[in-house]
């Protein structure tokens, strides 16, 4: 699948505060990936490095397969800030302004507001708009000249539970289009809901990438029980591929190393002399995932 961003370890400091450390990550066409990490993980500064609003101060990284220039900076829309728009004049004033300063033609400017939803209030000053509707507006503007990425950070920030759907709504339909996204999120659930592909950052450093259906279908984790729960966890604590375990109330949730089959466990523990009363694979969601990368990495 062709490169659209090839980012090789960059890192970022601002005084004492390491915001991105030796970050790498490829992000192929028409993925709509997604940075999540907590408060002050790095995702902002990523961000702003990627578009030139922050200057890194090692590594390197690469806009569809050429080092970043005024060319590759005008095929990418972003919503980096909140929107900045006059709040006097009609939507699609404010969009014609923007088109000016950009250097792009009008001719985008009804087919970002429609599928942006705001075409029928196109003629009502940016003031009126709802929290919602300015965010979305924000977002039509970054999409005239027809991007073929679009960065956005934390886009439903902020927004109403209607204008979190209609923002979620949006973004898909824009990945629907052909459009590469890049998202910055602190919430898993949205990432969950929107992103094809998952980088989780913790103090600018990546824990773990992939593709979203990946990592939820991981399932390491087994539920055990017997009579005796205490000779039980001795036993499977010395399995090849134990990791750790935690107890549910009267079971044992065995995290391994990889994947064990259930008919392998149940043997192995026999071989123990240990009687399982209960044996059951669990679907780890990427919650599970996330939650146990950042404690492992505390
Ligand atoms: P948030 O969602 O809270 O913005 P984030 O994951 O986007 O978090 P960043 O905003 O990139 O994280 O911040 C990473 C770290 O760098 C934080 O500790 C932050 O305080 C620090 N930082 C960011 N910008 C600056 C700056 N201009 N000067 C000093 N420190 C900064």
């Amino acid at each position: 699948m062709e490169k659209v961003l090839s980012i090789q370890g960059i890192s970022k400091r601002y005084g004492r505060i390491q915001a991105v450390n030796g970050l790498f990550l490829e992000i192929s066409r028409g993925q709509v990936f997604g940075l999540l990490g907590p408060n002050g993980s790095g995702k902002t500064t990523t961000l702003s490095i990627l578009l030139d609003l922050v200057r890194n101060d090692s590594g390197s990284f690469e806009w569809f397969g050429e080092p970043p220039s005024k060319e590759s900076r005008k095929r990418i829309g972003s919503v980096i800030e909140s929107p900045n728009f006059f709040p006097y004049l009609s939507a699609v004033r404010n969009l014609r302004i923007v088109a000016d300063i950009k250097g792009k033609p009008y001719d985008d400017i009804d087919e970002a507001l429609t599928l942006t939803g705001l075409y029928d209030r196109r003629n009502d000053r940016f003031k009126t708009y709802s929290f919602g509707m300015k965010q979305r507006l924000a977002v039509a503007s970054a999409l005239l000249g027809n991007p073929d990425v679009l960065i956005l950070d934390e886009p439903t920030n902020g927004l109403d539970p209607q204008g979190i759907a209609q923002m979620r709504d949006l973004i898909r339909m824009i990945a629907q289009k052909g459009i590469t996204i890049v998202l910055a999120s602190h919430l898993l659930d949205e990432v969950q809901k929107i992103c094809t592909h998952v980088a989780v950052l913790r103090k600018g450093i990546k824990l773990f990438d992939g593709e979203v259906s990946e990592v939820l279908a991981v399932s390491e984790l087994v539920e055990v029980s017997s009579e005796n729960m205490e000779a039980l966890k001795e036993a499977i604590s010395g399995h090849a591929e134990y990791k750790s375990l935690t107890r549910s109330e009267d079971k044992w949730l065995v995290y391994f190393k990889n994947p064990v089959r259930p008919g392998e466990l149940n043997e192995y523990m026999h071989r123990k002399g240990i009687v399982l009363t209960h044996l059951s694979e669990r679907k780890r969601t990427l919650e599970q995932h996330f939650l146990e990368l950042l404690n492992d990495n505390r």
